[in-house]
């Protein structure tokens, strides 16, 4: 799995990115390697490396990913038509950065999960 690193450069601005959203918990960006039209990343700003990591301290940052998905779904025009959120977890779930990321997909109709 490849660190961090590159995420934590992406909340600070210290290199480009296409941010389309941005507060106090979390950082929204789109996907370097697209696999559907809209492909967003949705981060936490403080680092938790994967969905293991999640705890009673710092779960309400996931109700709040949630519901700025919503909003950036809204945004991104794709919430009538509908979309997929995943966030992948360790080596049999697919997960390629380490630092927890919550994709938001949609544009097209997607295709059964695995
Ligand atoms: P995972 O497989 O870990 O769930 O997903 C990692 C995602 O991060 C992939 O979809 C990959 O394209 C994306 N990604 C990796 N490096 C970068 C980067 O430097 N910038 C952006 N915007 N996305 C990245």
């Amino acid at each position: 799995m490849k660190n961090n690193n590159i995420f934590e450069k992406i909340i600070k601005k210290t290199i480009p990115s296409d941010i389309v959203y941005q507060d106090e918990i979390l950082t929204a960006f789109k996907d370097i390697k697209p696999i559907a039209p809209t492909h967003i990343l949705i981060i936490p700003n403080i680092f938790i490396s994967c969905a293991n990591e999640i705890n009673k301290e710092n779960c309400y940052i996931l109700g709040h990913m949630f519901y700025i998905s919503t909003i950036v779904a809204k945004k991104e025009k794709i919430d009538q038509d509908g979309y997929r959120i995943i966030i992948n977890c360790n080596k049999n779930g697919g997960q390629e950065i380490n630092y927890l990321h919550m994709h938001l997909l949609g544009g097209k109709k997607l295709g059964k999960m695995c």
